[in-house]
């Protein structure tokens, strides 16, 4: 059993039908365990009191299928554990998103999955289906008394950015926004940040808003099938995240010394007609800035505008369905 486990991915594609539980020793400190297919438990033996000053901490990748870079990045840690070459010192459990559509090698196979992450999807889609169990078993892990809650969602964008890492903080409901957790991105190379600023039904949203858990999507590059990733790309998220599973404690640059850039989000576009389009090139990066008037976009009755001077777009998509979002403006921002 231990020896299947030693490629997870292909596990848990090979066993998408036939799934059954498992929780196996992988030595005198720690245990595996399995309760869905796609997700794997790591539990170090601890007193009561170790588990108290540990961390509860969430890894996902592969909620868009297609995005397979990081899922080749957690694969590769969850052999490493499994070998015992990568020691766990905290809870850490790790999920594989959307496994039929990383078999199809798609986004998704019915709906955007990274959408439906709040109790109220009901849509009786794969998709939605899998949301409900993810939220289960995530809502299960955090359930354990740690010291701090973290889930990190990694994937690649569908188009290049100019700011080719970047990560996505939940709205905190006004809540201060964590130094810490900005200068733990930038260790991991992530400069920019995208405050959000309204609820939303991502996977790191649930976490953030339903259990108060440090959560972020992590949004690594620009999306290539497997094998063609350069991993080099990945090297100082790789060893932080390794280092965060393995040490008590990460160790972290200065804030102040980090080269963060910080937007805030400044309009959510939804998509009214069928004919909205972008009024810019189909490849233009993510953060590409537009002077204070220019138009983004347009739809029958409906015209979109840059409101303030170096406005950016980010995550542009016409091709969503009606109703969903189709444009994300930013601007720069100081915490
Ligand atoms: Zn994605």
């Amino acid at each position: 059993m231990l020896s299947e486990l030693n490629n997870f991915l292909e596990f848990s594609i090979h066993n998408q039908t036939a799934f059954a539980p498992f929780s196996i020793n992988i030595n005198k400190q720690l245990k595996a365990v399995g309760n869905a297919v796609g997700v794997i438990e790591f539990v170090p033996f601890q007193s009561q009191a170790e588990q108290r000053k540990s961390k509860s901490i969430v890894l996902s990748c592969g909620v868009h299928g297609n995005e397979t870079a990081p899922i080749e990045l957690l694969n590769n840690m969850i052999t490493d554990i499994i070998n015992a070459d990568l020691e766990v010192q905290h809870n850490v459990l790790f999920i594989i998103g959307n496994l039929p559509s990383i078999s199809g090698e798609t986004r998704f196979v019915e709906e955007n999955l990274n959408r439906l992450f709040h109790y109220d999807a009901k849509n009786d889609t794969l998709e939605a289906r899998r949301a409900n169990e993810l939220m289960q078993i995530v809502s299960a892990f955090f359930e354990r008394k740690t010291k701090e809650r973290l889930h990190y969602d990694l994937h690649t964008a569908i188009r290049p950015s100019k700011n080719e890492k970047f990560a996505v903080y939940p709205f905190i409901f006004g809540k201060p926004y964590d130094k810490r957790q900005l200068a733990f991105l930038s260790a991991c190379d992530i400069n920019t940040i995208l405050l959000s600023q309204a609820p939303t039904g991502t996977f790191s949203c649930y976490s953030s808003s339903q259990h108060n858990a440090h959560s972020f999507t992590m949004e690594l590059g620009k999306v290539m099938p497997f094998g063609e990733n350069d991993m080099k790309k990945f090297l100082a998220i790789d060893k932080t995240l390794r280092n965060l599973i393995s040490a008590q404690d990460v160790r972290l640059p200065k804030y102040e010394e980090c080269p963060l850039e910080i937007y805030n989000v400044n309009q959510t576009i939804i998509k009214q007609q069928e004919d909205f389009a972008l009024h810019f090139d189909a490849d233009a990066p993510n953060f590409t800035a537009f002077p204070k008037g220019s138009v983004l976009a347009s739809e029958t009755q409906h015209v979109y505008h840059a409101q303030i001077d170096g406005e950016a777009i980010v995550f542009p998509n016409a091709d969503v369905p009606i109703g969903q979002r189709a444009l994300l403006t930013v601007v720069p921002y100081e915490i």
